[in-house]
């Protein structure tokens, strides 16, 4: 069953060891910000720094794996149809807007929308950490350290396929900043399937 996620908008989700996500861009240069949280402690969350420092590199992509701040693998590259994504950056956010595009009236982002949909599962705010966004496309200056966000590699149908390797609490957006998505906000979509033992989970 494929489930979208409207324009500048979030959900969360269980997804049980084994299954796999498939995060689908429909329509092209969109991002989608992804955390993970162990489903048994919610203190075990998703590490950029893990992540990047075992892996050497800063762009992850297929048989690369999604570290915890307990150095357990949470997820696994399995599949990427694009091969650029960003895990530098924190979710975009209304401070976002404020500093960065001097918006009086800022959109609440990623970070709002990833908090509103991880609160039933009593994780709040403050434990949100750098996201792995799928499909974002930061580019790094190798030699002054520049960073510059860039319109997403990604093109209609485009997708990323991660297994989970213990019990998660997912958190999922259709990213909310314009730069991210090359001035267009979009849908993303998502499917998990899995082991025949854990359908429907
Ligand atoms: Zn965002």
């Amino acid at each position: 069953m494929r489930h979208t996620i409207p324009p500048r908008s979030g959900a969360a989700f269980t997804l049980a060891r084994g299954q796999r996500l498939t995060v689908i861009d429909p329509e092209g240069e969109q991002v989608a910000d992804l955390l993970a949280f162990s489903a048994h402690d919610t203190d075990e969350v998703i590490s950029s720094g893990r992540s990047l420092d075992y892996a050497s590199r800063i762009f992850l992509t297929t048989g690369d794996a999604l570290y915890s701040n307990r150095s357990n693998v949470l997820l696994r590259i399995v599949e990427d149809t694009v091969g650029r994504h960003d895990f530098l950056l924190t979710p975009c956010s209304a401070d976002t807007f404020r500093i960065l595009y001097d918006e009086a009236e800022p959109h609440r982002g990623c970070f709002g929308n990833l908090a509103h949909a991880l609160a039933p599962y009593g994780i709040g705010p403050d434990r949100i950490p750098v996201a792995f966004n799928v499909f974002m496309n930061v580019t790094v200056d190798g030699g002054t350290g520049e960073l510059a966000v860039r319109p997403p590699l990604s093109r209609a149908g485009d997708r990323l396929v991660l297994e989970a390797e213990t019990d998660l609490v997912i958190g999922l957006t259709a990213c909310s900043a314009p730069q991210s998505n090359n001035f267009a906000f979009k849908p993303i979509q998502y499917e998990i399937s899995g082991p025949p033992d854990a359908a429907g989970a």
